[in-house]
């Protein structure tokens, strides 16, 4: 006997994979396959959204008609979509008043970012039309292409890979209207702006002011082709398939005017990049007793365009003024380490650039007063290189406290469901990967941050390239299953897989300090609007604070923000290299499956029981079965559910499901397909 819902599970796989017949991770790959070669990239498991990226626009599948037809829906009533969990979350905002954010993780190029504006998208298109509520949207739109410019670059990955990671809270009235935001930035992958593997890019921005400016911005600034400046030309890739720089620069530069960024600010940016790429072609040679300055003329246009005088930019980035015990001496920097004092400056410019235009895109969307809060998390998700350093160590790390919260959200939580709701379960073994962040963050006994901290404090006065060796050598002291120490590096065994870390430059990274002499010469900048990037705070003197510090303070801070939502998750598939569409390698997929607990997710969920939902949902969808609930029925939904399952119609065996005290627990896929097919056959 077939039916159409039988026929349509055979070549499409199911919408909910807690309702997959045989459950392995082979199974769920199967089922994401048919779906996705069908051009469905959406299924659920449970709340769980998981999205495999298509690499190709799918006709009819996000336009204005899609988000009418999602609007004011139940998710069971619609095929699964990212507009679905976006409606849910809203609704569920708008009606219960509870704030909500949405997770997004995944592989870089995984389709992170998309799905996070396509939830933007579907949000400011449902919620109100005032004029105020308006230009509260355009602001919050507005500011993706502004962050990507600075932010995103091309990568061997993702053509368009985020290099930072993004908390961005939507704030609404009481009503359901937007009136404010707020983003929180993290770790911006600052090393690009000074080199980019083969086949990298630079972030975009500056590939779009080299073709986009005008010719009186291009002879002011110095700006001729990409080719020409050192900062660019490593990675020997200068355009992108599918990207137009000269259309997004005017993109670029009329988000600026939306965040209310004047024409003399958005010049003081571009004449702000344009002096880090001639910062970058300044070039050291050796001399008798001296570091000399190769190309002056670089050193002369660098100077100029940071409002400094070029003398004294050559003095900081060749001499450094050290403390020796009270005597104030000037240590010859060797053309290496003068080129680094360089990039560390070039670094340090961008990174507060950008800071302050995220600060700028909050000022234009501040609001005051009582609100309620979608928000939406796209972080980098983790990676493995063949070389990781620093960077990786503490994106992954990021990611690591990201799994944690959603094993404490979702595969905890669903277990204590069971208990409150009354109902007997088996309970389901899974990867808690709280172990690892301890490796990583713990302070008693010290982790790994809090050795890489104490290493950096106690070697001050050392010699640069002996410290990582050291710290390699004080990690001897944490003994642990998932800490595996190496010659030059070590070993984490995190939940997404084996990761090889390089300790060449951890300690350096790790203190992220400018000299004071680099930090007072670019105060001594005529230019207001550089000098800002560099206040004065030394009179202060604060213990600096470890780059390793500050991610573990914000990532804690992030978690805190996060648990006080509703969670919603969308966990995004990669499903190939190529960034070819109806590219499916089953091998790659398989991979995420597993480190992402999808198959545990999905037992979890079904430990006995693969469907439940509340009992006046069930009512809603089931009723037109029974004669005792339709067409008339007014008793409660409990007794309205019991009441369809017991009528012999129906004819469901009493063993194949349990009352809870909220929810009805259906235990096999087959018996809630064998109701849907009796739904069907009504209609
Ligand atoms: P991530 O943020 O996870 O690194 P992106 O969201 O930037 O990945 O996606 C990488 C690329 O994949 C996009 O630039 C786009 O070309 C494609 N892509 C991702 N999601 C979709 C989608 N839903 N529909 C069509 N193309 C997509
Ligand atoms: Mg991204």
């Amino acid at each position: 006997m077939s039916s159409t819902y039988k026929n349509k599970v055979k070549s499409q796989g199911v919408d909910d994979m807690v309702l997959l017949g045989k459950l392995n991770n082979d199974e769920i790959v199967t089922n994401l396959k048919k779906r996705y070669l069908s051009d469905i990239i959406y299924t659920y498991i449970s709340d769980v959204l998981i999205s495999v990226n298509p690499f190709k626009l799918i006709p009819n599948s996000c336009g204005p008609e899609q988000i009418e037809l999602y609007k004011g829906r139940y998710r069971y009533e619609v095929p699964p979509h990212v507009f679905a969990l976006a409606e849910n979350a809203y609704r569920k905002m708008v009606n219960e008043g509870d704030n909500q954010c949405v997770i997004i993780s995944g592989e870089s190029g995984a389709g992170k970012t998309e799905a996070s504006k396509l939830i933007m998208q579907y949000i400011a298109a449902v919620s109100g039309k005032s004029d105020g509520v308006e230009k509260v949207k355009r602001i919050i739109l507005e500011s993706n292409p502004l962050l990507e410019a600075f932010g995103n670059a091309k990568t061997i990955r993702n053509n368009n890979s985020s290099r930072f990671g993004k908390y961005f809270e939507i704030q609404f009235d009481a009503g359901g209207d937007p009136k404010g935001g707020k983003i929180t930035n993290y770790l911006l992958e600052k090393s690009r702006v000074v080199s980019q593997s083969k086949n990298e890019r630079n972030f975009h921005i500056f590939y779009q002011l080299l073709v986009g400016a005008t010719q009186r911005e291009k002879d002011e600034f110095g700006l001729t082709r990409p080719e020409d400046y050192a900062y660019l030309n490593k990675g020997g890739c200068y355009t992108v398939d599918g990207i137009d720089d000269v259309a997004e620069f005017k993109d670029t530069k009329r988000a600026m005017d939306v965040m209310g960024i004047t024409q003399q600010e958005q010049k003081n940016i571009f004449q702000l990049l344009a002096g880090i790429l001639w910062l970058g072609n300044i070039q050291f040679v050796e001399l008798h007793k001296d570091t000399g300055i190769k190309n002056m003329q670089a050193l002369e246009f660098a100077a100029s365009l940071l409002g400094v005088k070029p003398d004294r930019l050559k003095k900081v980035l060749t001499y450094k003024t050290l403390n020796a015990g009270g005597n104030i001496v000037d240590a010859l920097q060797n053309p290496d380490q003068a080129s680094h004092i360089r990039d560390a400056l070039s670094k340090t410019i961008y990174d507060r650039l950008f800071d302050w235009l995220v600060a700028k895109i909050n000022l234009s969307m501040k609001t005051t007063g009582e609100c309620r809060v979608i928000s939406v998390l796209d972080i980098y998700g983790f990676e493995i290189f063949d070389k990781n350093g620093f960077e990786q160590f503490c994106i992954n790390y990021v990611n690591e406290k990201l799994q944690q919260i959603f094993i404490e959200l979702t595969l905890k939580s669903e277990q204590e469901e069971y208990d409150t709701e009354g109902i007997k379960w088996e309970p389901i073994k899974y990867f808690n990967n709280k172990i690892v962040c301890d490796l990583i963050e713990e302070i008693k006994p010290p982790g790994i941050m809090a050795v890489l901290d104490d290493t950096c404090k106690k070697v001050h006065a050392m010699d640069g390239g002996k410290t990582d060796e050291t710290f390699v050598g004080n990690l001897n002291a944490i003994s642990h299953p998932h800490l595996h120490i190496r010659n030059n590096g070590f070993t984490i065994k995190h939940y997404a897989g084996d990761v090889v870390y390089a300790s060449q430059g951890f300690t350096e990274r790790n203190k992220d300090t400018l000299f004071a002499d680099l930090v007072q010469c670019m105060q001594s900048s005529t230019d207001a609007f550089t000098r800002n990037f560099f206040p004065d705070d030394t009179s202060v003197k604060k213990a600096p604070t470890s780059a390793g510090y500050k991610i573990k303070k914000s990532s804690q801070e992030l978690v805190e923000a996060l648990k006080k939502c509703s969670p919603h998750y969308v966990r995004c598939i990669k499903p190939n290299e190529s960034k070819k569409p109806l590219d499916f390698i089953d091998s790659r997929v398989k991979h995420q499956v597993e480190y992402l607990g999808l198959l545990e997710n999905i037992k979890v969920r079904r430990a006995g029981f693969a469907y439940r939902h509340t009992y006046d949902k069930v009512l809603e969808r089931f009723k037109i079965l029974s004669k005792k609930t339709w067409p008339h029925y007014s008793g409660d939904a409990r007794s309205g559910c019991v009441a369809i399952l017991e009528d012999p119609a129906v004819n469901i065996e009493k063993s194949q499901w349990q009352c809870g005290r909220t929810k009805l627990f259906i235990r096999l896929p087959e018996t809630y397909y064998q109701l849907e097919e009796l739904r069907e056959r009504k209609y």
